[in-house]
């Protein structure tokens, strides 16, 4: 697909109702003639813009896409109703089909801008908008909620406006995500938000936590050690990527939804677990690991959840004491009795974008603790020092740029002398539990 005849088809089937495009206008002037529209996943987001307006469900996307010679452009718009696309200079040609919008787009040299305006539905799962009060799109489902590449190789940075004007309605959300991310990382949330300031790091971000009416105290006890884990984690790793505000938000996920999301600057911590110190440290460490660093394969997810994992313990034993962070590690070793008698897959299968990390139960418990287990016995190999000023310059390297385990383990090698690999294969290439064999 990606002919001009296809294109044509579409339009064609368009007009007898069984898919969605636009044509050029007739009033745009001789000069502007934009290219028919073309599949190509090849592109490379750079910039989105969004403006969504919560009470009618509609939004506008402005893209920029890095300059190419190619005229095509796809994104996935699965459940979004796609009204406009144009750019600067007019309308632009574009179709609708299979979730898939195809846009012809002129090879000027230079980066493209396009804007998209377009409706979106309420999700009853986590796969959009809920209703009841927050986004959620992780890990491809933001073709539900503005036009995007949910390949997470894919970064971006984003601006973001929430309009609503439901009374009593406060949006949360950060207006921009500054530094590139992947397209799972934006969110909002609604509701009856309060502020709770907790200080400004050594770094200069100024951390906040929002919380729904009546949870105050929830809020207070899970941010104890926030700040302080923060500040650490700049210290060990390096500068925040994502400006100077950042912090958590409360979110009503429903029953049996424990945990958070990592929608850096601002996360998202479900109800359950705003009081959890542990939770919110993870979140804070995702804005190096996962998100500042993000993943280039779904594979890599142990990159992201076992590395923030052991970065949780280690925050927390320094911030918290030694007493807090053995009990985090002997929740972890229950967690891992559970990995080992339930897993279905390698924690760290060794391809690229064969795995779907839902379907075949890579998103399971089994990165995050198979992750922090390794990165323990690594350390204790190396040392915890050496294993943190490694980790650190990987951050470093790699801020703004998706990487592949297999990167970061190389880098560990190099750093510390030591390699890591036979560690790395019992750990997360087996289903074997290295307690027994190790
Ligand atoms: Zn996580």
């Amino acid at each position: 697909m990606g002919s001009d005849l296809a294109s044509s088809l579409l339009c064609m089937l368009s007009c007898l109702g069984l898919a969605a495009c636009g044509e050029k206008g007739d009033d745009t002037g001789a000069a502007w003639d934009p290219p028919a529209a073309s599949e190509d996943w090849t592109r490379d987001l750079l910039h989105t813009a969004l403006v969504v307006d919560m009470d009618s469900l509609t939004g506008t996307a402005t893209i920029t896409v890095a300059a190419s010679g190619s005229t095509g452009l796809s994104l996935e718009v699965q459940g979004l109703e796609i009204t406009a696309v144009t750019a600067p200079e007019g309308p632009l040609n574009w179709s609708v089909a299979d979730g898939r919008l195809d846009v012809g787009l002129p090879a000027t040299g230079s980066d493209a801008v396009l804007v998209v305006e377009y409706g979106f539905a309420a999700q009853e799962t986590f796969e959009g908008w809920m209703d009841r009060g927050s986004t959620l799109v992780w890990p491809y489902f933001c073709g539900n909620l503005f036009p995007c590449h949910s390949d997470p190789a894919d970064g971006l940075s984003f601006d973001l406006a929430v309009q609503t004007t439901t009374d009593g309605n406060v949006a949360v959300y950060p207006e921009t995500i500054p530094a590139d991310a992947p397209s799972y990382q934006i969110a909002w949330a609604m509701g009856s938000y309060e502020r709770l300031d907790l200080g400004t790091t050594a770094g200069g971000v100024g951390l906040e936590a929002w919380y729904l009416a009546g949870h105050q105290d929830a809020a207070v006890e899970g941010t104890e050690f926030l700040l302080g884990a923060w500040e650490w984690l700049e210290a060990t790793l390096g500068p925040y990527p994502y400006g100077d505000r950042a912090g958590s938000v409360e979110v009503s996920w429903g029953m049996g939804a424990y945990g958070g999301m990592e929608h850096h600057p601002l996360s998202h911590i479900a109800s359950s677990a705003m009081d959890s110190q542990e939770t919110q440290i993870h979140e804070a460490a995702h804005g190096w690991f996962g998100g500042g660093v993000r993943i280039a394969c779904w594979e890599d997810f142990v990159l992201s959840e076992g590395t923030v994992s052991y970065l949780t313990a280690r925050a927390l034993t320094q911030v918290a004491g030694d007493q807090a962070g053995e009990e985090l590690w002997a929740a972890y070793e229950g967690d891992l009795d559970y990995v080992v008698a339930h897993e279905t897959i390698e924690s760290w299968p060794d391809s690229c974008g064969e795995v779907d990390i839902l379907q075949d139960g890579l998103f399971s418990l089994g990165p995050y603790m198979r992750g922090a287990f390794f990165y323990k016995a690594y350390a204790e190999q190396v040392g915890v020092d050496a294993l943190d000023a490694a980790l650190g310059s990987f951050f470093v390297d790699r801020v703004g740029s998706a990487a592949t385990m297999q990167e970061l383990i190389d880098h560990l090698h190099l750093e510390t002398g030591v390699d890591p690999m036979p560690l790395a294969e019992a750990w997360l290439r087996s289903m074997e539990d290295p307690r027994e064999t190790l």
